[in-house]
């Protein structure tokens, strides 16, 4: 490109000094042309008036002989004056007519002898003017020469005849000339208008192409400039945007409950997209629903508390289902609340899995604008849910190994472990507070005799049963464990021996009457004895207040089994 730019300016300036001289000389042509077909014509008028002056010195010749003559003939006195008048007429003639071809040497010696000849002829005429003054007409008429006055007049005729030849030679010779000049001039003229014309236009058609160019290229500029703007302030938003999400995979890690990592999720889509709203769901333990855990943003559009997989798109088919605009119509999920289709708003709900397992689903709404289809923001919170679908999953995980390291499998109850943590952390709290804590120590009676008689399973699914109806018999605050075997542990804080005692009772009456079904058979009921110690009365570390339980209870089956025991230390 700038190739052929240097090459049209390089050939502009010389073409246009061309067209200038060219124009120049044109000018130049022209003057010398008027002025040369001026000096043809004043030749050709010339000649006219030479050829002129030769017919008036004829004429005058001529009048002056035919006024002689019919002088001669009637002696009319009119054509006495008229001869007079014409006999000096004709020596101006000669005159005009020299004058006129004085600087032509052979048309002077014409002029010469047409001169000579009709001062010959006028002589002649005077003698006879001269005789009919004298002698009258009629010898007037007699002493006429004929001979003569023929020789004369052919004299003159043939002078005269020569120097119109003459003259009308050199008419044609000028009248050519003219004709040359006047062709000349034309052909240059219009070869030189031509030509500096054509220089001109093509002048004309290089600099507009090049103004064109220079314009297409100054747009091309100013585009690529704010292009290039645009992308820089593009990256550094998106730049902006991985920072963030970099941001949120390392707050991922640390966060220890469902609620941070939620909240986490929530904060970073807003600094993706500022004004986005949206809900969490996760699946609920049945598969059959997913429940909201938390929504944010005021809610472009709405989506339900709880949804059936059938409902969404994007769970239907396992990925991420993005609409807007006119296609909110036919594609949108039916769990949004899209009656009439929000204008200028998109709808992104995201599958919610860890290692190809669906655990709940990410619903955002935002303005179009600032979310679209193939955009980094919808890339981004694409990547922001497959994490927050790992840190869930990961977190459940978490939780399912702590319940089963804390917790019995056969009963659902805690383990000694999580006992022992937790009556030590239960008694200090009471400590502190000045509250009491008892212990319950239960052991299901005879229970080798139950397993011998109705198998180990048996036996496993009835200590499953009582486990069961130890913890329907306690508080939710109230710690139920196993402690081994066929043997129980309640951690009852804030309650005295005497609450503690009826809390017993009615877990030791709740077994007594209940039977497990196994294998078809209806087995039990069984019986169990409790021991009771409480805090502080009965001693004041866990050591002492489980061993006094654990005492207690041998001597309620020492007493006789089916029983409760509290033995106050106290009295
Ligand atoms: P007592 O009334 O004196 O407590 O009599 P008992 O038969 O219950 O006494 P003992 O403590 O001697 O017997 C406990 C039995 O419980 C022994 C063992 O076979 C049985 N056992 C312990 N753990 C389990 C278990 O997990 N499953 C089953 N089926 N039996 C268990
Ligand atoms: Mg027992
Ligand atoms: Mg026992």
């Amino acid at each position: 490109m700038p190739a052929s730019s240097s090459r049209l300016s390089s050939y502009r300036l010389p073409a246009f000094a061309l067209a200038l001289l060219l124009l120049l000389g044109v000018g130049i042509a022209s003057v010398w042309g008027v002025s040369s077909l001026r000096t043809s014509n004043e030749w050709i008028g010339h000649t006219y008036e030479v050829i002129n002056r030769i017919e008036v010195a004829e004429r005058a010749i001529r009048s002056t002989e035919a006024n002689a003559r019919a002088y001669r003939l009637t002696g009319h006195p009119e054509f006495r004056s008229q001869y007079l008048i014409a006999t000096h007429q004709v020596d101006t003639a000669h005159e005009a007519l020299a004058s006129a071809i004085r600087d032509n040497p052979a048309q002077h010696a014409r002029v010469k002898r047409m001169r000579e000849a009709a001062q010959a002829h006028l002589v002649e005429l005077r003698r006879l003017f001269d005789l009919q003054e004298l002698q009258g007409a009629e010898a007037a008429r007699q002493a006429t020469n004929s001979t003569l006055t023929l020789r004369q007049w052919n004299e003159f005729d043939t002078a005269a005849s020569e120097m119109r030849r003459e003259e009308l030679r050199l008419l044609d010779q000028r009248k050519a000339r003219s004709d040359r000049s006047a062709t000349l001039l034309s052909a240059i003229v219009v070869l030189g208008m031509l030509l500096s014309g054509g220089l001109m236009i093509s002048l004309m058609v290089s600099v507009t192409r090049e103004n064109k160019r220079a314009r297409r290229l100054e747009l091309e500029a100013r585009g690529a400039a704010h292009e290039m703007a645009l992308s820089m302030a593009q990256v550094g938003e998106l730049s902006k945007q991985r920072h963030e999400l970099a941001r949120y995979s390392g707050l991922l890690q640390s966060c220890q409950t469902l609620d941070e990592i939620v909240q986490l999720s929530i904060d970073t889509i807003r600094r993706l997209v500022p004004d986005a709203s949206g809900r969490f769901y996760l699946i609920r333990a049945s598969q059959n629903f997913h429940d909201s855990v938390a929504s944010f943003g005021d809610h472009l559009i709405s989506s339900p508390d709880s949804l059936m997989p059938a409902d969404c798109w994007a769970l239907r088919r396992g990925q991420a289902h993005m609409v807007s605009g006119e296609e909110a119509r036919q594609l949108s999920c039916a769990h949004l609340d899209t009656g009439t289709p929000a204008p200028g708003i998109t709808s992104l709900c995201l599958p919610l899995s860890a290692q190809g397992t669906s655990i709940g689903l990410l619903h955002v709404s935002a303005a179009t604008d600032a979310m679209d289809h193939g955009s980094a923001v919808d890339e981004l919170i694409g990547q922001l849910a497959e994490q927050l679908g790992l840190a869930i999953a990961n977190l459940q995980l978490r939780e399912t190994l702590r319940t089963q390291s804390l917790r019995d499998p056969l009963t659902g109850l805690f383990n000694r472990r999580y006992l022992e943590e937790s009556l030590a952390r239960e008694l200090q709290r009471c400590e502190r507070r000045n509250l009491p804590l008892s212990v319950l120590m239960l052991d299901v009676d005879h229970f080798k005799r139950f397993n011998d008689t109705h198998g180990h399973a048996a036996g496993d699914a009835l200590l499953g049963q009582v486990g069961r109806q130890i913890q329907a018999g306690v508080r939710a605050e109230d710690i139920a464990c196993r402690y081994g075997g066929e043997e129980f542990t309640v951690v009852l804080p804030e309650l005295d021996a005497a609450g503690a005692l009826v809390r017993a009772e009615q877990i030791r009456r709740a077994v007594e009457i209940a039977t497990v079904q196994h294998l078809g058979q209806q087995l039990g009921p069984v019986t169990m004895s409790i021991g009771i110690s409480t805090f502080p009365g009965d001693g004041l570390t866990p050591e002492v207040l489980l061993q006094l339980a654990d005492a207690t209870l041998y001597r309620a089956k020492a007493e006789g089994r089916n029983r409760v025991l509290h033995v106050s230390y106290d009295d």
